[in-house]
């Protein structure tokens, strides 16, 4: 902070004034005096000296009165770094007295009685800290409502009211340099993102009278509709009145354009109205941004008296940003850094209308944005009965498991007890673009009775309709208005310019048709991740791989997945053709076998009758599956070395769809990743087999294919041994999300039960599944990238846990030399612009 500043310093083109040391309100004002816009006499008082202010120090009125004209009234209003962070409400007409009224009362009549009262009620609030209900007894309107009002003010203040206007500025500009220290101040900025010592400037200006006998008035006004972005002039103006009275006038108020519903400005005073087009528009070309314009009129005579910023919605952001890039004003890159990546989302999917009321029955992390209403269920049958009735349906289980995917399907939301960021549930439904909260432990799962119950005992039961908002974790009772996506040329425009920009590339991981036609929507570089266990879990499939996991032999194996070959081969077709012409990155089967396994009672039922099997055999069976810790366990790479069949039918599956593919001039290069990777040998053996199975398609074929081979890096002993593994590969691709889970000893399903009071108490400066851990897991991959490429120098290395689609972690993944990242499909748009911004 700039010491011992001088205590003002009048607003001129060239004062030293910034947004730093004086605010934003003060440097607009400035840069609209530079425009020779018709801005009433301003001085600016910096941080520094409001700071000395509320210290105490009294400073030299004279100068700080000199600059305005003889009995000319003030306005003063907050100034701070940032408009968001707030500040005290303005004050107006400072300088009033007995004396000034009764001339005033001259020249405009019955207004001065407004303007005197005003200024009474504003004091006696803010400076002299009287209770606002004193003049709730007096008729405002009435012949002696100045009169009473100070007497009011004397008896509870016992002293008369100031008539100095220098007192009277003093206490005001006093009143609000305390009002910025208070604590309730502090923390509202705090939580806007304002640091602890933000400062406070403060801006004095001559009032420009909006009442008189010739026409006056006051009003805002802007060129654009701070919802949609559209160009529309937008604002009021109200006769006879003062700062942002107009917009609070209802009927009285005037359109500013001709408009069928009522008078209008532009018919009523012409000449004003095209004047103040005219500063509007420079104002928007010169600042490079849209403002909205507080103007007041004085016996017809414009006034400028302040430009704010316009509040927009992140829709109206971008179309913003690209219409001033698009008219030149500003430039594609300026365009590009004035849209915060997350907000996206807004576009990206139906949101609850921000002026909607909201109903909030329960809350949880916030796992995949966007927001869907429906009907709850319980269980995945339900949901798929309830869409097959065309019903929307949201569906609410303690945790999802591989099973429930196809009531995920079936489903506008998800909403479970446990998990947190990359728990089942919230990969699943980030991945499908479906709105979904997890780790909601304020509300009660009673998934057996059907029923929620939120605090205060409000209960909600199957068929009940619920919204649930992912995108700040919100449950919501009923159906509240949401606004749609906004897919639209502006946003199109946008991420264009990005993908000219950014030179780190961006992936989708996609495991369905659907998402790879949403990846491919959204203009993903290719598939990242394919994950091709939910391949298994469709009705037809799931039959057919419970039999291979009670086959008894590898002859009886082999006969269940030769079944399976021809379904997953036709996967991959669909998934090539798809994404023709583009890199298709697949890994191998990854997760426990008991997850295809029925959990319960009724459903070891009935696989016992599907598989003609005695039911004491598939519990023995099941009960032998189960493991204490599945994700440390028999999985991923593990299973592919003692169930080889799984592998090499996959790998046939995916050779015979690249040729199927090829003939309809669908060529892709399949990618073939081994997941959870930690020792070499590992991938000697997948690889041995691999190639086996390849070179035998060549032959049974005729036909030649390229492939490539690669692993996750995913176990941080991978990471650590990456020099000896990388020979055998072509790419590594870092699974952010089990490295992070293996190297925090952090269970991915279980986190989110603790992980918001270790957030808050600063045990982990984020939830380490969201924003990847530069310092611990990052050394990893650091670690991973350069002992790969030392003895692989070509190898391609990406990203493609869930930290591929978080701003934060593509930063690093640029920093550490990673080559692509790959995230959910809905992801893909927020990380190409994330992507773009770090490299301007
Ligand atoms: C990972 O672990 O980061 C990963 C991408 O795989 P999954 O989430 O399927 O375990
Ligand atoms: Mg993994």
């Amino acid at each position: 902070m700039q010491k011992n500043s001088p205590f003002i310093t009048l607003v001129t083109p060239t004062a030293p004034i910034t947004v730093q040391t004086h605010g934003g309100r003060a440097k607009c004002l400035q840069r609209l005096v530079r425009l020779d816009l018709p801005v009433p006499t301003t001085v600016a008082v910096s941080f520094d000296a409001v700071h000395r202010l509320a210290g105490g120090e009294i400073p030299d009125l004279e100068r700080l009165m000199e600059p305005f004209e003889d009995g000319c009234l003030l306005c003063v209003r907050p100034s701070s770094e940032d408009p968001d962070w707030g500040g005290p409400r303005a004050v107006l007409n400072i300088g009033i007295n007995d004396e000034r009224h009764a001339e005033l009362a001259k020249s405009i009549g019955k207004a001065a009685d407004e303007i005197y009262l005003r200024f009474i009620q504003a004091y006696s609030e803010h400076v002299a800290r009287l209770d606002p209900d004193m003049f709730d007894d007096i008729d405002l309107s009435g012949p002696k409502a100045v009169h009473e009002a100070l007497e009011a003010y004397e008896d509870e203040a016992e002293e008369p009211f100031p008539q100095d206007a220098a007192t009277q500025l003093l206490g005001v500009l006093r009143s609000m340099a305390r009002a910025w220290g208070g604590t309730s101040a502090r923390l509202l900025r705090m939580a806007k993102g304002a640091p602890a010592d933000a400062g406070l400037g403060l801006v004095v200006q001559a009032v420009a009278l909006g009442m008189g006998q010739g026409e006056s008035g006051s009003g805002v006004l802007q060129l654009v509709d701070g919802a949609s972005g559209h160009q529309v002039i937008k604002g009021r103006y109200l006769s006879q009145s003062q700062g942002r009275d107009a917009l609070h006038a209802g009927d009285k108020s005037l359109f500013l354009t001709k408009d069928k519903r009522g008078p209008s400005l532009q018919e009523k005073l012409p000449e004003a109205f095209d004047a103040l087009i005219e500063h509007a528009e420079l104002m928007r070309k010169r600042l490079r941004e849209e403002m909205q314009m507080e103007f007041t009129i004085e016996n017809g005579e414009v006034h400028i008296l302040d430009g704010v910023r316009i509040q927009r919605s992140a829709r109206a952001a971008v179309r913003i940003a690209v219409a001033l890039a698009e008219e030149g004003i500003i430039s594609h890159e300026e365009a590009l850094m004035r849209i915060e990546p997350r907000a996206l989302n807004e576009l990206l999917h139906r949101q609850v209308d921000p002026n909607a009321k909201r109903d909030v029955i329960g809350a949880g992390v916030a796992a995949s944005p966007g927001a869907a209403s429906g009907r709850l269920v319980f269980s995945e049958a339900a949901a798929q009965a309830s869409a097959a009735r065309g019903e929307a349906c949201i569906l609410v289980r303690r945790q999802t498991s591989p099973e429930d995917v196809r009531g995920m399907h079936a489903s506008v939301a998800v909403l479970t007890e446990r998990g947190g960021v990359t728990s089942h549930a919230a990969v699943i439904a980030r991945g499908l673009g479906l709105p979904c909260v997890v780790g909601a432990s304020s509300l009660r799962f009673q998934t057996r009775s059907k029923q929620l119950t939120a605090q205060g005992g409000r209960i909600f039961k199957e068929g009940d309709v619920v919204t649930v908002d992912g995108t700040n974790g919100q449950v919501l009772a009923g159906e509240p208005e949401m606004l749609e996506a906004a897919l639209d040329d502006a946003f199109k425009t946008l991420m264009t310019w990005a993908d000219e920009a950014r030179d780190i590339g961006v992936r989708a991981n996609a495991d369905t048709p659907s998402d790879a036609k949403t990846a491919r929507n959204f203009k993903a570089q290719g598939i990242g991740l394919c994950r091709t266990e939910h391949m298994f879990f469709d009705e037809d499939r799931l039959t057919v791989m419970r039999e291979m996991i009670f086959a008894d032999d590898p002859a009886d194996r082999r006969t269940a997945v030769d079944r399976l070959m021809p379904i997953q081969r036709a996967d991959f077709v669909e998934l090539f053709r798809i994404m023709k012409d583009q890199p298709v990155c697949i890994r191998l089967f990854d997760p426990p076998l008991h997850e295809f396994l029925p959990g319960n009672r009724a459903g070891m039922r009935d696989l016992a009758e599907a598989l003609d099997l005695p039911l004491s055999h598939v519990e023995r069976r099941i009960e032998a599956l189960s493991e204490y810790n599945p994700m440390l366990g028999m999985r991923g790479v593990r299973l592919g070395i003692t169930i080889p069949e799984i592998y090499e039918m996959q790998a046939r599956a995916i050779f015979e769809a690249t040729l199927d593919a090829a003939k309809d001039g669908a060529v892709v290069v399949p990618e073939i990743m081994i997941p959870l990777v930690s020792a070499k040998r590992e991938v000697e053996l997948v690889k041995t087999r691999i190639d086996a199975v390849a070179a035998a398609v060549r032959t049974e074929r005729g036909a030649d294919f390229d492939f490539k081979l690669g692993v996750m890096v995913e176990t941080p002993r991978a990471a650590l041994r990456a020099e000896d593994i990388a020979p055998h590969c072509d790419f590594f691709s870092f699974g952010t999300n089990d490295l992070t889970q293996m190297a925090y000893g952090l269970s991915r399903d279980d986190a989110g039960r603790f992980m918001s009071a270790y957030v808050q108490q600063g045990v982990y400066p984020e939830d380490p599944f969201h924003t990847l851990d530069a310092e611990g897991v990052g050394e990893l991959v650091q670690l991973g990238v350069d002992r790969g490429r030392k003895a692989q120098p070509g190898l391609t290395m990406s990203v493609c846990g869930e930290h591929g689609g978080s701003p934060e972690s593509i930063a690093f993944c640029r920093k550490v030399g990673i080559d692509y990242v790959s995230c959910s499909p809905f992801r893909v748009p927020v990380a190409r612009l994330a992507a773009a911004q770090f490299t301007i």
